[in-house]
């Protein structure tokens, strides 16, 4: 018998049961021997302050965060991380033993630490990057890539409106490129991102021509449901290296556990395997 308290984590979004997340923190947690538990919890938007203010009370270290709650739990927070500030939305929530709660966002990280591990070379100073999408992973994109050293971020958007917003916002080095032109934007692009949901299982395909892909370029998409999407598979055609978003999702996940668990899991094909259900 121990009288040690069994330390919990949660992903609270809504809906929240096709998360992966409890299956990948739980197969972390086996492998390095570790006591506690990780759960999936739906919880509204009404209710959200409640049930956070709760959790360190039933035991609960931390939690990650999802749709719709991402932007919502800053407001929340004692405390928000520069880079969770920046991007405007957190997704890894830490429960403090001085009671309070500190909000990060991981998104960045995961982005850059799957480039790293899975294209060996990348140099992000290299060259321009191209960034396709103005959404909440594109935010973490763009603070991510400036915060690396690239030069200059060409960004397109289908809702203009959105792109020059997050001009005005991440400031010069960012310059936006209609929609319908966003082909041009890849002459020289050595870094080319899709922060967009097409091409995923179920939306449209992207219809962005991508002839002016250079072999140089490194080419992502953060879709992963496919796994290879049209996107990349057109890009592996064109010669370029390319890396899928299933690590991004992976690498995201690292720092929190290491918050909550006391040990940094390894990102390796097995936590790979574990995510995608195999
Ligand atoms: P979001 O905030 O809803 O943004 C969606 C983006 O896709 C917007 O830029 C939107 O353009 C664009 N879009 C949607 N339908 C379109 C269409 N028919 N034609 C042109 N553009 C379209 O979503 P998000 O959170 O940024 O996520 C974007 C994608 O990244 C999703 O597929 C998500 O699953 C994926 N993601 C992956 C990871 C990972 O770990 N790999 C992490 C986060 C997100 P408008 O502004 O014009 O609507």
């Amino acid at each position: 018998m121990t009288n040690r308290k069994i330390p919990l984590a949660a992903v609270i979004g809504s809906p929240v049961a096709h998360s992966r997340s409890p299956a990948l923190h739980t197969h972390w947690l086996k492998k390095y021997g570790l006591h506690g538990h990780y759960v999936p919890m739906d919880v509204s938007q009404h209710d959200l302050p409640e049930v956070l203010a709760a959790l360190p009370k039933m035991g609960f270290v931390g939690a990650n965060v999802t749709i719709p709650h991402k932007e919502t739990v800053l407001k929340l927070a004692n405390v928000v991380t520069d880079r969770a500030a920046l991007i405007g939305a957190a997704n890894t929530l830490i429960f403090r033993s001085d009671g309070k709660m500190h909000a990060d966002n991981t998104d960045g990280y995961g982005f850059i630490e799957n480039l790293r591990h899975n294209a060996p070379g990348w140099d992000p100073k290299s060259g321009p990057a191209a960034v396709l999408g103005a959404g909440g992973a594109a935010r973490a994109v763009l603070a991510s890539l400036l915060d690396v050293g690239v030069p200059e971020i060409r960004l397109s958007n289908r809702t203009r409106a959105r792109s020059e917003a997050l001009r005005k916002e991440f400031g010069a080095k960012i310059n936006v490129y209609d929609w319908v032109k966003a082909g041009n934007m890849l002459d020289t692009a050595a870094t080319v991102v899709n922060a967009t949901s097409l091409g995923m299982d179920g939306k449209s395909e992207m219809r962005v021509p991508l002839d002016a892909l250079s072999p140089n370029a490194l080419v992502t998409d953060l879709v992963y449901t496919p796994l290879e999407t049209e996107f990349l598979r057109t890009a592996k055609t064109a010669g370029c290296m390319t890396v899928d978003g299933l690590g991004m999702l992976l690498f995201q996940a690292a720092p929190g556990f290491e918050r909550w668990f006391g040990v940094r899991p390894e990102v390796d094909e097995e936590a790979r395997r574990v995510v995608l259900g195999l």
